[in-house]
Formats: structure tokens, C-alpha cells, sequence
């Protein structure tokens, strides 16, 4: 068993501890996570980021977190302290006992400029940032998290983490927006992503507002990975997820098999993509064919007979919820991820 070199706790008093463990549990279950183990009162979920234990008496949770890299420590952080403030009734102290992140700004985030805008597509604008050292984010993770001013008026103020191991957010005037976007390309010092268009937003009021050297912040990676290149893929998504669907088609083994169908409004959103030769890649045009053409082209494509094959979604709430159900009616539910990237309002 691998020893994790870091290892944080905090004791958190609360008048109502054991209906927020529970209700805090429910929601993970939701979300289709499960603990790993579970006694009377603890309860343990094996993360990707580490490993999380919440220990319940009648007024205090406590929570131990055990982890590989501080990254994934203050990730961990965030998640668990997030979750219990959201789910109390009443306000938390929170201090964190054997925290040795020695930095100001998270671990994994750096303060990067906006370079240029280039429409690329009538629906899409590809976005240059320039930072320093983005080593990090050139992994295994397909995401990153985009913080930006509000307000552009005023200086943004960066979360810092405090001397007991909370990370404090500016609020009120000095919010930062926060937006998850997939990388499209990186390397240590360039970060290129697409944002797909739509009428109203805070990331499009951001492009619309930007200018050369402004900072914005970036964490990541996270919220998805590579799927399984060795099984047969049947991936799909709407627009936004055609830069995740175009980042992972171009770096799948030449060998890879499947199907992919991509959403775009108008065939002139398409855009040219590498690919393996034995994934068919097709398209769906949102202005001219009929209402949910894209979840019926997926649900009517099969995988090969006796081949393990792997089901992966992203797309707007409702598509992303039919698609996961229709994945699990014929993939073991760890063989598929359906992901709502946004929702319809
Ligand atoms: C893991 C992940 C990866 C993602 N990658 C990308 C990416 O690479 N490129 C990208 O453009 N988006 C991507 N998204 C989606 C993006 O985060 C959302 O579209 C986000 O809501 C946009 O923020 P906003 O501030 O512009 O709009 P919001 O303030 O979130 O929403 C404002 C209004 O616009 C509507 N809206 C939001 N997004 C869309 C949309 N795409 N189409 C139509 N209406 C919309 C909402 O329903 C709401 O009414 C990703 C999301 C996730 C979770």
C-alpha cells in the first residue's frame, strides 16, 4: 500500500452533525459516488484525489484527508469544506490541523494573461493565455477551471490560502466568475481553449470585455480523463463538448476503434479533426435536422458483438441524464460517463 505524505484533519463542531454526514452522503450518491467502506460512524470514499473519511459524534464531523500531492490536498480541502458549509444550517469554524501547503495562491493554480480571441467558427471563439510553469496541467485531465473578475474595473483579488489551511475568496464586489472549459492545447507556457457562443453569460461577458495582459486564474486539471483507448468507443456531445471530443480523438492510438456523432448549429461550426481511421466520426446539424437527432443516432448505434466498448457523453443537463441511463442499459455503469457540461434555462 502506497503511504500518502499528506494528511490534514479537521474537527468541525456542528450542532446537526449526523443529518449533514447523512445528507452529505446522499448527495454523493446522487452524483454516483459511493464510500468504499462504511461503520457506524465513519464513513470512507477512495477518491481519484486522495482518500476522504468523515468520522460523525452527536456535534462534530470530523475530517481526514489523506492524499499523494498537495494539489489534490487542497482539492480535497475545498470539496469537503464546501459541502459541509453548504449543507449546515448554521455557520462553520473550520481550521485544518497538519496542513503544510507553504504557498499563498492553491497549489494547483496559476495566474495567467489573455493573449488573443480568434473566431474560429461562427459559433466559436478559440482563446490564448499565457502563464508560467503550467507543467501541471499538461497530464492525464482534460479540464480546467477559468476564474475571471466581474467587475473589470477593479484589481482581481486571487484566493489566498490562510496560515489554518482555509483558502480565503474575495466576495461581494471582488467575486471572481468561474467557468470549467477542456484545454484544447497546452504546453508549460500556452494555454488555448475554445468557448462555444450563446446570448447571455458571465464567460461572455468576460470575451466581450477582455483585453491583452488582463489576469485571470486558473486551477486544474480536472473533470474528466482520457477515455479507455483499448475498448470501442461510442462517444458523442453537442457543441461544447467538441473541443474535449476533438482533444481526445486526436491523441487515441491509430489503432482505436468506434463511433463519434458531434452536435454543431450549422455546418459551418464543423471543424476539421484528426482521427483514427477505424472511428467513424459524424455529424449532426442542430439548425436543419430534427429535434433530439443527436441522442437517436447515438441510441441507434450498437457496439461490435463480444467487444468491450466504452460509452462516453457530454451535453446539455437533459441529453447528458438520457444518455447515462441508455449507457447503463447496456455498459457496466464504471464503462460509460455522461457529463452535463451545461444546463438549459
Ligand atoms: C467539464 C466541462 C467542460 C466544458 N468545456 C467547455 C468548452 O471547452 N467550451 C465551452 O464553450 N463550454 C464548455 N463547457 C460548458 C461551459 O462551462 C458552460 O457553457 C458555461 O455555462 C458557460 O458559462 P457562461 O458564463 O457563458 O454561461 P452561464 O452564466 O453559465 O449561463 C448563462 C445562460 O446561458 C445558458 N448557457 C450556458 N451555456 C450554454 C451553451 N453552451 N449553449 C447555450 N446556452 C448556454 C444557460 O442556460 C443560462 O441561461 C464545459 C463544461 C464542463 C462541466
Amino acid at each position: 500500500m502506497t503511504v500518502a505524505p499528506f494528511k490534514v484533519h479537521t474537527e468541525v463542531i456542528l450542532s446537526d452533525a449526523h443529518t449533514v454526514v447523512e445528507k452529505l452522503v446522499t448527495h454523493l450518491k446522487e452524483h454516483e459516488f459511493l464510500p468504499t467502506s462504511r461503520e457506524e460512524n465513519c464513513i470512507t470514499y477512495d477518491t481519484e484525489y486522495g482518500i476522504l473519511r468523515l468520522k460523525k459524534t452527536n456535534n462534530t464531523v470530523s475530517v481526514h484527508l489523506e492524499t499523494q500531492t498537495e494539489a489534490n490536498q487542497w482539492i480535497l480541502q475545498q470539496f469537503a469544506a464546501r459541502h459541509l458549509e453548504e449543507l449546515s444550517s448554521e455557520p462553520l469554524k473550520i481550521v485544518w490541523h497538519g496542513h503544510q501547503i507553504s504557498t499563498s495562491l492553491p497549489p494547483n493554480a496559476r495566474v495567467m494573461c489573455f493573449v488573443q480571441q480568434e473566431q474560429i467558427t461562427p459559433t466559436c471563439i478559440r482563446i490564448t493565455l499565457a502563464g508560467e510553469d503550467l507543467a501541471f496541467l499538461t497530464t492525464e485531465g482534460l479540464h480546467f477551471r477559468l476564474f475571471s473578475p466581474k467587475n473589470r474595473v477593479r484589481a482581481p483579488i486571487w484566493p489566498s490560502i490562510q496560515d489554518d489551511g482555509t483558502t480565503k475568496w474575495a466576495r461581494g464586489e471582488d467575486e471572481l466568475s468561474n467557468r470549467v472549459f477542456t484545454i484544447r492545447y497546452i504546453s508549460t507556457t500556452h494555454l488555448t481553449f475554445d468557448l462555444i457562443t450563446h446570448p447571455t453569460g458571465e464567460a461572455i461577458d468576460w470575451i466581450k470585455n477582455v483585453q491583452p495582459d488582463d489576469e485571470v486564474l486558473v486551477t486544474g486539471p480536472g473533470g474528466g480523463y482520457f477515455p479507455p483507448s483499448d475498448k470501442w468507443l461510442l462517444m458523442g456531445g453537442d457543441e461544447t463538448a467538441l473541443p474535449a471530443l476533438a482533444r481526445i480523438l486526436e491523441n487515441l492510438p491509430t489503432d482505436a476503434a468506434g463511433h463519434v456523432v458531434i452536435e454543431t448549429a450549422g455546418l459551418e461550426s464543423r471543424v476539421s479533426i484528426n482521427h483514427p481511421e477505424n472511428v467513424k466520426l459524424e455529424w449532426v446539424d442542430k439548425d436543419s435536422a430534427p429535434k433530439n437527432a443527436l441522442l437517436d443516432r447515438l441510441c441507434a448505434i450498437s457496439p461490435p458483438d463480444n467487444t468491450p466498448a466504452y460509452g462516453w457523453f457530454a451535453g446539455e443537463f437533459f441529453q447528458a441524464q438520457t444518455m447515462r441511463k441508455h449507457f447503463k442499459s447496456f455498459l457496466d455503469k464504471k464503462q460509460q460517463l455522461s457529463v452535463a457540461y451545461w444546463t438549459a434555462t
